[in-house]
């Protein structure tokens, strides 16, 4: 539907209750494309190209559904009750923590996981869909990592990283689709699937040890230079793209 109710149209954008909704623009907390919007059911075009509105002076603009990038800091969890460590999530503002779902309010979720040493790349979105088409082992999206060793590399270790090594829960080997000795301690993996630690366990199979691991890429989508860590933003449809 492209019109929407004001009040309607920020609580899908995650602003809380529909009640709390209602008060945030009766107070004149909101302005839309410009101009102090003081009634609940002012019906909004959605489909208005670059939709723009504030909440208490906050620039916003709307979208439909979540999806965003995220450079992954090193010391935070992919979770949602983290353990020892602060959440990605806690990285988002709350809106976009607390954007209604299939009526859940759950917010946008992580693509997969990055461990809580692990830096880089990391996708958050609300589309149910999108997720599980990111993360269907059939549609084999690779995926980038730049990995610092704890010994130095050799071609054996390339080769059977590229030949396939059997971890302890899979009888069925896994291989890199790509492997690249950059130097003597850095090595440039490329995986289709994400099994648990799978980086890790690869590089421990061949007798070596992750000392550092950053995600780079996921399909054609390179993690921005100028995206620094604890950095978001939103991926606009070019990116979307090059996801494939
Ligand atoms: N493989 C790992 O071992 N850890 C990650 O965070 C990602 C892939």
């Amino acid at each position: 539907k492209t019109r929407m109710r004001l009040d309607e149209l920020l609580f899908s954008q995650g602003f809380g209750t529909r009640r709390l909704c209602v008060g945030l623009i009766e107070r004149g907390l909101v302005t839309v494309q410009g101009s102090l919007c003081e009634d609940p059911g002012a019906e909004i075009d959605t489909e208005t190209p670059d939709l723009d509105y504030t909440v208490q002076g906050e620039p916003w603009r709307f979208h439909a559904n979540a999806y965003l990038m995220l450079h992954k800091p090193a010391g935070y969890e992919c979770s949602h009750k983290p353990g020892a460590w602060p959440s990605v999530y806690s990285l988002l503002p709350v809106p976009l923590r607390q954007r209604p779902t299939a009526g859940k309010v759950q917010g946008a979720q992580a693509v997969g996981r990055l461990d809580q040493d692990t830096t880089g790349l990391l996708l958050l979105s609300d589309d149910g869909a999108f997720i599980h088409r990111m993360n269907s082992p059939k549609r084999h999206v690779p995926k980038i990592y730049e990995i610092t060793a704890k010994h130095a590399l050799d071609e054996k270790q390339r080769d059977r990283l590229l030949s396939g090594v059997v971890l302890d829960d899979d009888p069925k080997p896994v291989k890199a689709a790509a492997c690249e000795i950059i130097s003597p301690f850095h090595l440039r993996l490329t995986l289709t699937e994400g099994k648990y630690h799978q980086v890790k366990r690869m590089l421990a199979a061949v007798g070596n040890r992750v000392e550092g691991l950053h995600r780079s890429k996921i399909g054609g989508l390179d993690l921005p230079a100028d995206l620094l860590p604890g950095q978001w933003r939103w991926l606009g449809p070019a990116e979307l793209d090059l996801l494939g």
